[in-house]
C-alpha cells in the first residue's frame, strides 16, 4: 500500500454503526461495490455503549421487578441482585468490546473494511487516516453516506473535565457498581441509567433541570417513572441544575442551584447528543462542520446528487430501529439512483421515502415500570394543528393486567383525530408495555380508522385488552 493509495467504489461510508451496517447492507445486495469506513468499533455507540449494554443492565432489574409482583414467586426474589453476574452478562452482551464478529459479517456481504478515521475531503471523496498515520483515499461513483451518529453532550461547567464526569459510555461500561451515583438528566439515558444502577446497588440522586422526568413523552409517563424510582429509593429532584461540582479526595461534590451539597462516587450527565460532524470535512463541501445533516424523504441531503446522512446525524429520530429503517430506505435510494430507476416515492412499499420518520416513531423506555408511546403526544398533536382528544385508561382496566402483575399500575393514552378518526399517537406506561407498543405502531404508521379497529379483538386475558377499554373510553365520552 503506498501512502495516497487511492480506491474506486460505488458506494462508500463513513461509520459503522448499525445504520451504516445497513447501509452496506443493501447496496450490496443491490450489487454496489460498498467501503465502510470506521474509527472505533463496527456496530457502533449502539452496540459497546448504548442500546445493548443498557438494556443487558436493565433486563435482571426488570425481571426481577415483574417477579416481585407475581404472588408466589415475591417471596423468592427478595435478595439483591448479583451485581457481578449481571456486569458480567453485560460484557458478554458487547463481546468484551471486541468488533470481530461484527467486522466478519460485513466481510461476508462483501463489504470492505477501512479501519481509521474518516474526512471527506472533497465532493464524493472519503480520506481515511489509520492509526498508523497511513491513507487512503476512497472515491464514491454514486453515494456517500455519512453515518457518523452523536456523542455525549457536557455542560459548560468550570473544572469539569477533573472531576472525570461519567457520560453514557461510562455509564453503560462500568465494571463496578459506585456506591453513589447522581445522575444529570431527566431524559431517556437519564432514567434508564437512574433505573440500573439503583437496582444494582448504588444509591442514586436525578437532578432534573424541568418539572419532570421524560418530557418528551406525555407527562403521566415521567410522573409514573418518578414515582416507582423514588419508590425503588432514588432521590429523585426536580427543578434542580448544577451549579458546580468539582473532586475532593476523590469524592465528587455537587452544588445545587438550590443550595443543597451532594457528595458522590461518580456522577453522569444524560444531558443531551451532539453530531458527530466536528471533524469530518464537512467544511470541504460548502458545509457547516458540527451541525446536524438535514436531508429529504430518501435521506439525501438537499442541494447533493451524491451526498447521504442516515441515522442519528440528521437529527431526525435518535434510534437505533428508526435509523436502520432509514438505511434500508437510502440503500435502496441509492440503488435506484444508480441504476437510473426513477424513485418513486408513492410507491405502496414505500421503499424510497422515509415517511415513518414524520409521524410513527415508537419508542421504548426500559425504565421499571416501562413507558413506550409512537407518534405525537396530546401536546404534540395540539401544536401540529390536528383536531384531537385525548384518551386515556388505567391499565389496570385490561383483564390480563391483574394477571400479570399484583397490584399492575400504569395508564394508557390514545390521541384520537377526530377529522379523521385515526390515531396521532399512542403511550402505554406499566410493565412489560415494550412489547406492546408495536400494535400501535401499527395503528399510528397504517392510519387505521377507529370504526376497523373494533375488529382488532385483543386476545384473553392479555396485557392488550387495553385496546378494548381505550375504545370503550372514545364510544362513551
Ligand atoms: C445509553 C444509550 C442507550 C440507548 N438505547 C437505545 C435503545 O434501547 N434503543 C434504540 O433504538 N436506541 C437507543 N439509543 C440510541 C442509539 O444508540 C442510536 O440511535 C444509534 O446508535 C444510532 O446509530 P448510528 O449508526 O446512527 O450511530 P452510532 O451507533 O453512533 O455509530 C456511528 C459510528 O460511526 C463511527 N464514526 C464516527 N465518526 C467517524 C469518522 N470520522 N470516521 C470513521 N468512523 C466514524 C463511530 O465510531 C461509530 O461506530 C441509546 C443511546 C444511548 C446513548
Amino acid at each position: 500500500m503506498t501512502e495516497t493509495e487511492t480506491i474506486a467504489y460505488d458506494v462508500v461510508v463513513l461509520g459503522a454503526g448499525p445504520v451504516g451496517e445497513n447501509v452496506a447492507d443493501r447496496t450490496r445486495a443491490a450489487g454496489l461495490s460498498t467501503a465502510v469506513v470506521e474509527s472505533e468499533l463496527v456496530g457502533g455507540e449502539c452496540s459497546y455503549w448504548a442500546c445493548i449494554p443498557s438494556k443487558a443492565l436493565l433486563r435482571p432489574v426488570i425481571a426481577r421487578a415483574d417477579a416481585r409482583r407475581v404472588p408466589g414467586l415475591r417471596q423468592s426474589v427478595q435478595g439483591p441482585l448479583d451485581a457481578e453476574a449481571v456486569l458480567a452478562h453485560r460484557n458478554y452482551y458487547t463481546s468484551d468490546w471486541h468488533d470481530d464478529g461484527a467486522a466478519l459479517w460485513l466481510d461476508s456481504i462483501g463489504a470492505d473494511l477501512h479501519r481509521g478515521h474518516g474526512r471527506l475531503t472533497g465532493p464524493r471523496t472519503v480520506t481515511v487516516t489509520a492509526s498508523d498515520g497511513g491513507r487512503k483515499v476512497l472515491t464514491a461513483r454514486h453515494a456517500v453516506a455519512v453515518c457518523t451518529g452523536t456523542d455525549a453532550v457536557l455542560p459548560d461547567l468550570p473544572g469539569l473535565a477533573e472531576v472525570k464526569p461519567w457520560t453514557s459510555r461510562n455509564a453503560t461500561s462500568a465494571q463496578a457498581v459506585p456506591g453513589r451515583l447522581v445522575v444529570v438528566g431527566g431524559g431517556v439515558v437519564a432514567t434508564e441509567m437512574a433505573t440500573a444502577w439503583q437496582a444494582l446497588g448504588s444509591q442514586v440522586t436525578v437532578l432534573v433541570r424541568g418539572k419532570g422526568l421524560l418530557n418528551r413523552m406525555e407527562p403521566f409517563a415521567g410522573e409514573l417513572v418518578a414515582e416507582a424510582l423514588t419508590e425503588a429509593g432514588a432521590d429523585v429532584r426536580t427543578g434542580t441544575s448544577v451549579e458546580s461540582v468539582a473532586r475532593e479526595n476523590g469524592t465528587v461534590v455537587v452544588v445545587t442551584d438550590q443550595g443543597d451539597r451532594i457528595e458522590a462516587d461518580e456522577i453522569l450527565f444524560a444531558t443531551g447528543r451532539r453530531p458527530k460532524t466536528g471533524d469530518i470535512g464537512l467544511d470541504t463541501i460548502g458545509l457547516e462542520p458540527g451541525s446536524w445533516l438535514p436531508v429529504d424523504d430518501s435521506l439525501r441531503v438537499p442541494g447533493s446528487d451524491w451526498l447521504y446522512a442516515v441515522g442519528d446525524v440528521n437529527h431526525r429520530a435518535l434510534l437505533t430501529h428508526q435509523g436502520k429503517y432509514q438505511a434500508r430506505i437510502a440503500g435502496a435510494a441509492i440503488a435506484a439512483r444508480a441504476s437510473g430507476v426513477p424513485l418513486l416515492e408513492s410507491d405502496p412499499w414505500g421503499a424510497h421515502a422515509a415517511t415513518a420518520d414524520h409521524h410513527a416513531v415508537p419508542q421504548v423506555v426500559f425504565t421499571d415500570p416501562e413507558a413506550a408511546a409512537v407518534g405525537l403526544s396530546l401536546a404534540e398533536a395540539e401544536q401540529a394543528g390536528y383536531r384531537v382528544r385525548a384518551v386515556d385508561v388505567e391499565m389496570s382496566s385490561a383483564s390480563g393486567a391483574g394477571l400479570y402483575a399484583d397490584g399492575y399500575r400504569g395508564r394508557a393514552r390514545m390521541v384520537v383525530d377526530l377529522n379523521e378518526e385515526i390515531l396521532r399517537g399512542v403511550t402505554f406506561v406499566g410493565p412489560g408495555v415494550g412489547e406492546l407498543i408495536h400494535s400501535a405502531t401499527i395503528a399510528v404508521a397504517g392510519q387505521v380508522p377507529i370504526a376497523r379497529l373494533w375488529h382488532a379483538v385483543p386476545s384473553f386475558p392479555t396485557i392488550s385488552e387495553v385496546w378494548l377499554r381505550l375504545l370503550e373510553a372514545y364510544r362513551d365520552n
